[in-house]
């Protein structure tokens, strides 16, 4: 085939932890001539995005962060605010930034079977010329989900957002402030309401199953040994060992197991003895679906939010808007100022904002028919070139090991393609069919598809998590490039 200009362009959607991981691993092959998409005005992704009072990560920064950028961590758990400037820094270190094309929106990707090169369709309508891969980085957890009495239009004439909506300079000083939702979002939102709203009434569905944090600034004795590379690492490594041991064949979503069972039993035992003068409460915060069903909630300081006399606890869901208020489903209004939606997001949809065209103009969506599925997350057959992020299935913990394994694995699968001089990667139907088989298997095995969870697709079936840990994750992109992909 006759080389074209921009033969070798990779695009990638997205410039958050996933995209820039791909992005730097694309440089590390020697490729350079890439293009990142960004829909919004600034890098981040989901730390852009997510920037409501009390937004923390809840896994330690020494191993939510890239192994190859060290970084000088304020404490054991970083703010949205240092994880933004910490990937800001690693882009621009990099030399990134120049590469990514904010504002804009990407809505298609379509593979020319005359060319074997990617169109990509953004809002603009700008003629981006053609690609030879596409990296999709858009992450799993980036479209709000509203009930349906708050999309669109509605009567209530107070301000009201979504958690990862939050308009920047909204505060909830003096306001009467009410959060519909329980999960890892609404107990940071809650926590910091309780220290500035004058009321805070929380619409609880469901109790969640919480563990404390721990959560802790590091001295700066402990920050000056950090900057020792042996004792960062060591860090770094006793924390991976840790995950990988828990995550041990899920270990810790299987009933039974002893990661869930020593688990569970500490989460009770927080919960009793956080709430135990507060029987009243004790009773209403006591989740009835099996630990880890949902994912954990860590928290120092949910319990003790809900006990201050301005919080109050709703236990039913917030059902429908009134101009004034929230009512609730058992009919009951509740007068607010402002409501905060943390009711999470529309994850088992994924890529529900791309279509994504592949052989023969198949549409993605279409051959997923509601339940998607790759091979590890990456590949789906079919759709050459094109790699996912973060796809189905690859939900687990350490986050950032796993954008690193993956973008590893696109890059140098394209470095590989241009240096045999092929054009095409696809992945065999096969070996993704017998994949996904021995997935569900393992993941039946599981707590998860034991209630309802944003794991699951509208089938029912989990299309977000790995069964696994990390370790066994990489083995398994090691193993794919050898038995499971081919190149023409
Ligand atoms: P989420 O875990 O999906 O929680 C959404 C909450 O909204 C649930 O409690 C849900 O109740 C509730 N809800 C939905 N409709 C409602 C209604 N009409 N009235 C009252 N409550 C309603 O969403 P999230 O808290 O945004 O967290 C999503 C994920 O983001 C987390 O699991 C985590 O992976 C990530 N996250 C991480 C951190 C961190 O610290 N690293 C922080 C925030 C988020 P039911 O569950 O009963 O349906």
């Amino acid at each position: 085939m006759k080389k074209s200009a921009g033969e070798h362009r990779v695009a990638i959607i997205g410039a958050g932890f996933s995209g820039l991981a791909a992005a730097i691993a694309l440089i590390k092959q020697g490729i350079e001539d890439f293009v990142i998409f960004e829909q919004e005005a600034g890098l981040g992704g989901t730390w852009w995005n997510n920037h409501y009072p009390g937004a923390e990560v809840d896994l330690e920064s020494h191993i939510y962060s890239f192994s190859f950028e060290p970084y000088d961590w304020s404490g054991i758990y970083a703010t949205q605010e240092e994880l933004l400037d910490y990937l800001n820094h690693v882009a621009k270190k990099w030399q990134v930034v120049k590469r990514i094309r904010f504002g804009e929106k990407v809505e298609q990707v379509a593979w020319n079977d005359a060319d074997h090169q990617y169109t990509v369709t953004t809002a603009s309508g700008e003629d981006h010329g053609r690609f030879c891969a596409v990296i999709s980085a858009v992450g799993f957890l980036n479209v709000p989900l509203l009930p349906p009495f708050a999309r669109g239009e509605t009567p209530f004439k107070g301000v009201q957002c979504h958690t990862s909506r939050w308009p920047h300079g909204l505060e909830m000083t003096g306001k009467r402030v009410g959060i519909l939702g329980t999960g890892s979002s609404a107990v940071q939102v809650v926590t910091e309401a309780e220290r500035q709203a004058e009321d805070v009434t929380i619409f609880q569905l469901e109790p969640n199953w919480i563990l404390p944090k721990g959560s802790l600034a590091f001295t700066e004795k402990e920050r000056r040994w950090f900057k020792l590379p042996l004792i960062y690492w060591w860090k770094r490594a006793q924390l991976y060992w840790r995950y990988d041991m828990r995550q041990w064949f899920a270990g810790h979503a299987r009933a039974g197991w002893k990661a869930n069972k020593s688990r569970a039993e500490a989460a009770l035992a927080y919960l009793k003895e956080s709430l135990a003068d507060r029987p009243d409460l004790l009773e209403l915060a006591t989740p009835k679906f099996p630990f880890e069903a949902r994912r954990t909630v860590l928290s120092d300081t949910y319990y003790d939010s809900l006990k201050s006399p301005k919080v109050h606890l709703v236990p039913h869901g917030a059902q429908s808007l009134t101009e004034t208020g929230i009512v609730d489903s058992t009919g009951k209004e509740y007068p607010v100022d402002m409501i905060v939606y943390a009711t999470g997001f529309d994850a088992a949809n994924y890529l529900c904002t791309l279509q994504v065209k592949g052989i023969g103009g198949r549409d993605l969506h279409q051959q997923w028919a509601g339940e998607p599925e790759a091979l590890l997350g990456m590949m789906v057959p079919g759709f050459p070139n094109f790699f996912m992020m973060y796809g189905p299935n690859t939900n687990s913990v350490p986050l950032v090991t796993f954008y690193e394994a993956q973008a590893s694995f696109a890059a140098s699968m394209i470095k590989t393609m241009i240096r045999r001089g092929k054009t095409m990667i696809d992945v065999k139907p096969e070996a993704t069919q017998r994949f996904n088989k021995w997935l569900q298997n393992l993941l039946s095995k599981t707590v998860w598809g034991t209630t309802s969870n944003y794991f699951r697709a509208g089938t029912g079936k989990i299309v977000s998590q790995w069964p696994l840990n990390a370790t066994s994750y990489i083995a398994g992109l090691k193993l794919a490039k050898l038995f499971a992909v081919r190149m023409r």
